[in-house]
């Protein structure tokens, strides 16, 4: 007799508010004409791959665009030298920058005015953090674990800001260890509450799963953090882009297995994925 599964869905799972508005956006720009993002909209290569086909094409660089061109400014925001460049070029800017991306932007440079050194708690090559940094000054620093900090010497006043998909757990050792750093010392909670209600829901399935997959692209700082989270709940977890990439091996010996995806997975994959345990068909291909 074939054995019976549980799959269960993390209460909160995928698209955020921020991917959501930029998507549609997106679209709907792209019905009117071709349309260019600077960077990939939102790191799902899945996604990514359904914008180019209905007219939203990704760009590195304004190098090739002319004037009139209509240039999205993804959810991650752009330094304002990048802004500036697109004016200069006479492009049409749809900027969909995430409103708590501009927040923390406007922290950074309110706190640069006032005369403090930022500290920007993020992943250094990150874009959103690229961009908060363009508005932090020159003197401004990226920490991304409190080991960063050793050697720093002792400033006179420092402000934080986060990296919006931060964990509050290394956010705070962080602030903890700058405390020891400064005389002033100014912080910003810019960590923004659909990661942490993402990452909540997450580690509380994980501890009451026999196996966790976490869905999105490998290129998904969110969807990594949802994969270290579920393993320091000691929980055996698969980091999938897409249903196919199940293997049957995986499933052995679990009766409850538990999903989540990133704030940038589509519903559609997820589904995907969701479809495919309960039918029980995978791959038996090695997977990447
Ligand atoms: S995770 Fe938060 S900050 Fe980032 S795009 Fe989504 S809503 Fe905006």
């Amino acid at each position: 007799m074939k054995k019976s599964r549980e799959i269960i869905l993390a209460d909160k799972a995928g698209f955020c508010f921020g991917v959501k508005r930029a998507i549609n956006t997106a679209f709907k720009a792209a019905a009117g004409g071709k349309v260019y993002c600077l960077g990939p909209l939102i790191h799902n290569p899945q996604e990514v791959d359904r914008l180019r086909r209905e007219g939203v094409e990704t760009v590195d660089d304004l190098k090739t665009l002319k004037p009139g061109d209509s240039l999205i400014i993804r959810s991650h925001g752009v330094p304002p030298s990048v802004l500036r460049q697109a004016h200069d070029k006479d492009l049409t800017i749809i900027d969909l920058t995430c409103p708590f991306v501009g927040k923390a932007q406007r922290f950074a440079e309110r706190l640069q005015i006032e005369g403090y050194r930022i500290v920007v708690v993020g992943e250094k090559k990150h874009p959103e953090v690229q961009s908060i940094i363009g508005y932090a000054g020159e003197d401004a620093i990226v920490v991304e674990t409190p080991a960063d900090l050793e050697g720093m010497k002792a400033q006179r006043r420092l402000g934080v800001v986060a990296q919006t998909t931060q964990s509050y757990s290394n956010f705070s050792e962080i602030v903890l260890e700058l405390l020891r750093l400064s005389k002033e010392l100014k912080v910003y909670n810019t960590i923004c509450n659909s990661t942490t209600e993402r990452q909540n829901a997450t580690r509380s399935l994980a501890g009451r799963v026999d196996i966790m997959f976490v869905v999105g692209g490998r290129n998904s700082a969110n969807t990594t953090r949802l994969v270290s989270l579920c393993r320091e709940e000691g929980k055996p977890t698969y980091h999938i882009e897409v249903a196919d990439e199940i293997r049957q091996e995986w499933l052995q010996g679990a009766s409850k297995i538990g999903v989540t995806a990133g704030a940038s997975t589509p519903d559609w994959v997820i589904e995907g994925v969701l479809k495919r345990l309960r039918e029980g068909h995978t791959s038996k291909q090695p997977v990447r």
